[in-house]
């Protein structure tokens, strides 16, 4: 008897993040229905499913976002419910809606809110009106008078950023430094935008320079009752693609940071949002700018359960099946710090996806050290998909005490047969300014630069 309202899940995902989810399913003493591609037939989360059965071929296209071959394995297999894990279907309302169309669960939030937080334009009106802070700029369409277009910018103050209201990814987003470059960039990131996401739409921001990423991760249930679980970090990007997280943000302010968390919860409560959801910010001097709201769990969800000792796909997946949340927010536990680096098959300098078969696979290990993934010696790295193969993560009492264990973990976990970031991760680890903590966006590039890389 698990008291929630299903008893088999299927998972519509690969990977780490299909294991992780099994994990969580099995925790629960749900059963587990693993679809897969031709590519993915012998994975871990596979072979330990009760049920896998293959979708298609390893183009994703084809499996991983075949909706149709995905809503009929449900049906054969008898699930009753469908974790869309991360990347892939998670964040598509369309597929959310079909699910719950076939009388099955979706794991995460309703269709509607997936269907916001899609459209960033929309998403930032609702989370001005909850009264979330949000980055400067109007949070509608777009006059089409030149002149107008403009008068807006000016008014926002250059540098602004033309942004694709149905972007993600890191894509569909140009800088504009001044007057003389605005009307091009709108015109090329419309027509981009339209190519890449069947949108055209686009909006004018405020350009911060040199802003941290910081994000709220929130859990709410179907009774109105939402917490927020902390913050993480993920300033250490490359091409808007995070490497290294951690939890919590250093150095903010305690006081402010409930401020932004209360105003998360709120912000859940008055759009009916359910499941795990993380607000993500922009941070200058100080100040949160709201951006975006991912709508499923993310990759970087294991420092916030490190740090509150909550398993969060557990959770996410008893409120999705009608269970209370667990805590007040005045009971939601915190300590301690955790890092995690993102694992990925590449050349470390050049970044060049590296595929193939891992010949040895050493774990690090000791107190405080988590290692997700679905590899192991002998697993082939398809060139399919995502590079990457793992997540290193590591805890501490201390910022201090977490980062020195990432250094041992780190010199201790050993990959080959492939080429992985590792030896960036290392070096990182080593450099004086993220110990410090607090870097930028930008610091990463910066750092590689310096360094004659890519
Ligand atoms: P996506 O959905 O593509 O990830 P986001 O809105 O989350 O798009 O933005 C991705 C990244 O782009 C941010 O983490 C940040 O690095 C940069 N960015 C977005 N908006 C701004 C802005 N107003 N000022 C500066 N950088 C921005």
């Amino acid at each position: 008897m698990t008291g929630l309202g299903f008893k088999t899940v299927l998972i519509a995902n690969r990977g780490e993040i299909a294991l992780r989810v099994q994990r969580a399913c099995r925790t629960l003493g749900l059963r587990t229905v693993v679809v897969h591609s031709e590519a993915d037939a012998d994975a871990l989360a596979v072979r330990q499913a009760d049920m896998a059965l293959c979708i298609g071929p390893a183009n994703a296209a084809a499996s991983y976002l075949n909706q149709e071959a995905i809503l009929l394995a449900a049906e054969l297999s008898g699930a009753e419910a469908v974790h869309p894990g991360y990347g892939f279907l998670s964040e598509n309302a369309a597929f959310a809606a079909r699910v719950e169309a076939a009388g099955l669960v979706f794991i995460g939030p309703p269709a509607a809110a997936i269907r916001m937080m899609g459209d960033k334009v929309a998403a930032k009106q609702a989370m001005r009106a909850a009264g979330v802070p949000c980055v400067p700029g109007p949070d509608t369409a777009l006059p089409e008078d030149p002149a107008a277009l403009q008068a807006l910018a000016a008014a926002i103050g250059y540098p602004v950023i033309v942004k694709a209201a149905g972007g993600g990814g890191g894509r569909g987003m140009r800088v504009v430094r001044a007057a003389a470059e605005l009307l091009e960039a709108l015109a090329v990131t419309r027509e981009e935008a339209r190519r890449a996401f069947g949108n055209p739409e686009v909006y004018l921001e405020k350009f911060l320079t040199a802003p941290r990423h910081v994000e709220i991760q929130v859990l709410a249930d179907h009774y109105g009752q939402a917490v927020w679980l902390g913050s993480r970090d993920c300033s250490l990007q490359r091409r808007h693609q995070k490497i290294l997280e951690e939890a919590p943000a250093p150095g903010i302010d305690p006081q402010l940071l409930a401020e932004i968390g209360a105003a998360c919860t709120a912000a859940c409560r008055a759009i009916g949002y359910r499941g795990l959801g993380t607000f993500e910010f922009l941070v200058e001097d100080g100040a949160f700018y709201f951006i975006e709201m991912n709508t499923r769990v993310q990759v970087e969800h294991c420092v916030t359960e490190m740090t509150t000792g909550i398993d969060l796909v557990q959770q996410q997946i008893r409120v999705a099946g009608g269970a209370r949340l667990a805590w007040t927010q005045a009971e939601v536990p915190g300590f301690g710090h955790a890092f995690e680096c993102r694992i990925n098959a590449e050349n470390p300098k050049t970044f060049a996806p590296s595929p193939g078969v891992i010949t040895q696979w050493d774990l690090p290990g000791g107190p405080g050290v988590r290692v997700d993934s679905h590899a192991r010696a002998g697993f082939v790295v398809a060139p399919h998909y995502d590079s990457m193969i793992a997540k290193l993560i590591v805890h501490g009492d201390s910022r201090a005490e977490a980062l020195a264990r990432l250094r041992i973990a780190l010199d201790e976990m050993q990959v080959s047969g492939i080429e992985t970031n590792l030896p960036l991760h290392r070096q990182l680890a080593a450099d004086a300014g993220f110990a410090a903590g607090g870097v930028d966006i930008h610091y990463l590039e910066r750092w590689l630069q310096q360094d004659g890389r890519a």
